[in-house]
Parts: C-alpha cells; structure tokens; sequence
C-alpha cells in the first residue's frame, strides 16, 4: 500500500504516538514532531503526572494497534478506593462488584514509550523532537517549528496535519485567531491547582501501604490521592484550591505551613512522606480546565485531538483514555472513507466531519462528568448516603451483573457504551439510589432483587421524564 498523503502530527504525547502508529500501520507517511527531547533518552521531570488511571476504555486503542499484551506489563490492579479517614481509619470501597473489573495505575512515560518504540520501528513514520511549533498555516498545510538547541526555524509541509499538542495547543489557537473559521472556544478554569509527591518504596523495595487500590483521603473542599508505581513507591497527588478557602496555595508558602496542613489533614500519609516539604517546594504546581472547542477540523486538512480539542480535569481518570478512544473513532471513519486504494486518496474531509459530529457530544460528556467526579472524590465518599448508594450498586453489580452497572462502571468497563449515554444512564441511576433512600423505599425487609426492580423502575420513569423536557 503506497498512499499519497504525507501527514503531519504536532505532539507526541500519548495522543500523537498513538496516532503516529495507528497512521503508520495504515501505510501512510508520518513525520511526529515534538517539542521536548525525546522522553526515551532522558530523565523524567519532576511532577509531571507520573502515573496515571488506566481501564478497558484504553485498552481497545492498545489492542488496536497490537500493543494490547505489551501493555498489561506495565500495569498495576487497583480493585477500589482506598478511603482514609478524618479519624485515621481506612475502607475499601470496590470500583465494581464485578471482580474482574478494576482499573490499573501505569507510568505515563512507561506507556508513552512503548507507543514511541513501537511507531520508531515502521519505516515510513520519522520522529523528531526538540522542534517546537510556532505556527501553523491552515489553508496551505505548512507548520513553523523552533529548533530548541539552534533556535533555527524549520518549515514542515504535509497534505494532513494533526494538532496533539496537547490542552495549549499552537494549532487550536491558530485555527482561533482566523475569525473567518469561527472556532467555538471556552476553558474553564478549575478553583483548585494539584501538586505532585511521593511515598517512596520501602527499604526492601516493597509498598508502605496497599498497593491494590487507588488511595484517596477526601476532606471537604480539597483531597489528596495516591495511585501505586512498579517500583513500589506511589505518586501522591494534592488537589488544593488556588487562593479561595480556609486552606490553599497562596497560604501555604513556609516549610511550617506545609509540615502543619499535613499534619493537620492527613498524619497517615505524611508519615509516608520523608521529602514531603522539600518536594512541595520544588514540584511546580499545575493548573486544571476544562477546554471545549468546536469546530475540530479546517478545509478538510486539519484535525486537532486529543487533549488539543478536549482538555478535561482529571477526576474520572478518562483523559488519556477520550484521547485514545479519538483515534479508535478516527481509525473506524479511515476504514470506512479511505477510498481508492489504486489511487491512494483518501477522503479526509468526510473522515474529520463524520469523526468530530460522532465524537463531540461524547467528550464534552466525559468532560462534564469528571467535574461530577470531582465533587464525588473530595466530599461524597465520605457522605454516609454516598456509601450506602455505593455499597447497594455494589451488590447490584455482584449479584445481577447482566441488569446492572454503575454509572462509573459504564464510564470505565463499557468501552462500548459512548460517554454520552453512560452519563445519562448513570446520573438517572443515581438520582433514581439517592432519592429512594432519602425517602426510605429502599427497606431493609425488601430482598436485593425487589431493590434492584425499585431502581430500575425509578431510573426508566427519570429518563422518561428528561425525553419530555427534551423534546418540548
Ligand atoms: C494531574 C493529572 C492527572 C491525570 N490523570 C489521568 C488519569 O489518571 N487517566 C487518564 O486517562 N488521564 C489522566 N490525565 C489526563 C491526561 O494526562 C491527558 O488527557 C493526556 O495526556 C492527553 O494526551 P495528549 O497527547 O492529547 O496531550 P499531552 O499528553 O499533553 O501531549 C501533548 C504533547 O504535545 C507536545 N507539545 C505541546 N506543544 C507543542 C508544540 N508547540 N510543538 C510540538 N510539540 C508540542 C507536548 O510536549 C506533549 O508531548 C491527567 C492529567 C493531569 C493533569
């Protein structure tokens, strides 16, 4: 297969690489182009998000491109929440009653590499890095980049360029300077920033806690989690507000203040901590939004994807995972409109306005429900209504696992279900729990089925009713 296009991609984050592969095993020609060095050849930089959520959702971008087995190796089971305590105490609470559903912790760079080793290795994809784009000339396909080490600048032309440059990126902004394009575009800022740290492994290598579980210690307003690493320390995550509330960033600014808050708030996890200050101090602090935009593509010869159209907050651990699902989607509309083989077109244009109609509503789904997320991870697992909704779809799950599943099941085990349905589905279900237990229907002298039959019934009467709003 010799195809005529020469394709572009700006970015070699996990949605670029991704993509990069995908376009190579189809044939086509692909130059990657990142900003940074090449994450293969140096170290890590500090505070970067160095693991993250990985479920079945990810999973099919992986087996689509044959890394499916390669990947497990890098991943670590976490079967629930592991929820701390005000009082210092502990509970698991599972993220299924379905046991074989869990999700994995897995290093960014880990996976980012294996996509990049795997795309290095076709001979008609080239990487380059340390070329940061400037610009991108829409109409005439053409991208300025900025050579890190020479500062000279290098022009790449391309019949299709790609945008993965990830949640600030060059090519969505260009496409927003030219009104003429009239590109929708909104970011919200979240009130709170995030700080990364770390539980070190013990001295003989092994976990200082449970290694099995996503370890959360909700506290109101802010949180602070831990998700496992293979070497057997754990990426500590801060979520804290900026400037607003009794505790935040402006106000924490001396080792004192720090060393107080934590004690204050989570003694069992600072005691995990030996380089706690020294890392507040030195980790940078991050900033979190939501990015929507649309459109995503121009004159059928650019697409922007990934975090680039949909920068979400990382609360439904599903950002990664919505921008690897972007190129599963994209891959189906390629099969379908890639045309003449003979003459090697392909039909881009019907590709990116097929792909970005499917696509939207799904992203800005998944966008809204990790902001849910938010308040459901800080404030509702330690809500006592919270828990017992948990506990009762739990036993739904394990006990009826053909007639039930969460709403965070359906968002993370249903890779087949759209975002957008499981968010309607799933917040139904939940309006459908909470209101029957507040209103006491859900009886102890009930059996689990009769239960089950009460919250189906709820959840179809609620949907029903959102069809008639709608549709009014
Ligand atoms: C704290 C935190 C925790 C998260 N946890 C999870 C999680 O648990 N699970 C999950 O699924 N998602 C998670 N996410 C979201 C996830 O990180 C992103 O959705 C994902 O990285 C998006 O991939 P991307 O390739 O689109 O963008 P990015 O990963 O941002 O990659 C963009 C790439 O483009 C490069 N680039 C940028 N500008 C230019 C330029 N001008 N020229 C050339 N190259 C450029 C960048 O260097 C980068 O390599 C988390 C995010 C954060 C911030």
């Amino acid at each position: 297969m010799n195809k005529k296009e020469n394709i572009l991609i700006i970015g070699a984050g996990l949605c670029g690489s991704l993509l990069a592969l995908r376009l190579g095993q189809r044939g086509y020609t692909v130059k990657l182009v990142e900003k940074r060095p090449d994450l293969r050849k140096v170290e890590q930089d500090a505070g970067r998000s160095i693991n993250l959520a990985f479920s079945d959702r990810g999973m099919k971008g992986m087996r689509m491109v044959g890394l499916g087995e390669e990947v497990k190796k890098l991943c670590l089971p976490m079967l629930g929440r592991m929820i701390h305590n005000t009082k210092g105490n502990k509970f698991m609470s599972p993220y299924s009653g379905k046991k074989e559903k869990f999700i994995n912790s897995i290093s960014r760079p880990g996976l980012n590499m294996i996509l990049l080793d795997a795309a290095d290795k076709l001979p008609n994809v080239t990487l380059i890095f340390n070329q940061s784009c400037e610009h991108v000339d829409l109409e005439n396909t053409k991208a300025t980049f900025i050579h890190y080490h020479t500062k000279e600048e290098i022009i790449h032309t391309a019949d299709i360029i790609f945008g993965t440059d990830g949640a600030g990126s060059v090519l969505r902004n260009n496409m927003f300077i030219d009104k003429d394009l009239r590109l929708s575009f909104s970011i919200d800022w979240l009130t709170h920033s995030y700080k990364e740290l770390t539980i070190p492994a013990s001295e003989n290598g092994g976990f200082k806690t449970d290694n099995n579980a996503l370890h959360i210690w909700p506290r109101g307003e802010n949180m602070l989690i831990a998700l496992p690493n293979l070497d057997g320390s754990f990426t500590v995550t801060l979520f804290l507000a900026h400037e607003t509330g009794a505790d935040n960033f402006q106000k924490l600014n001396t080792p004192e203040k720090v060393t107080e808050y934590f004690e204050r708030e989570y003694p069992d996890a600072k005691a995990l901590m030996p380089n706690l200050v020294k890392e507040f101090f030195e980790n940078p602090t991050g900033t979190l939004g939501t990015v929507k935009c649309y459109p995503w593509s121009t004159f059928g010869k650019t697409l922007i994807m990934g975090d680039a159209a949909h920068a979400i907050v990382p609360f439904y651990g599903q950002g990664m995972i919505a921008s690897f699902e972007d190129v599963v989607v994209l891959d189906k509309y390629i099969e379908k409109f890639e045309g003449d083989l003979e003459s090697g077109q392909t039909n881009w244009e019907t590709i990116f306005s097929e792909y970005q109609k499917e696509r939207k509503k799904d992203t800005d789904a998944i966008a809204d429900l990790a902001i849910d997320n938010f308040s459901e991870m800080k404030e509702h697992t330690a809500n006592p209504l919270f828990q017992q909704k948990r506990k009762l779809e739990i036993a739904f799950e394990e006990n009826f696992p053909e007639r039930y599943n969460s709403k965070y099941s359906l968002v993370t085990f249903n890779e087949d279900i759209p975002y957008s349905v499981a968010m309607r589905r799933g917040r139904a279900q939940d309006k459908a729990i909470l209101n029957l237990l507040d209103d006491g229907k859900l009886v102890d002298s009930m059996s689990l089925e009769e239960k089950l039959i009460l919250v189906l019934n709820e959840t179809k009467e609620i949907l029903h009713d959102d069809d008639i709003a709608k549709n009014l």
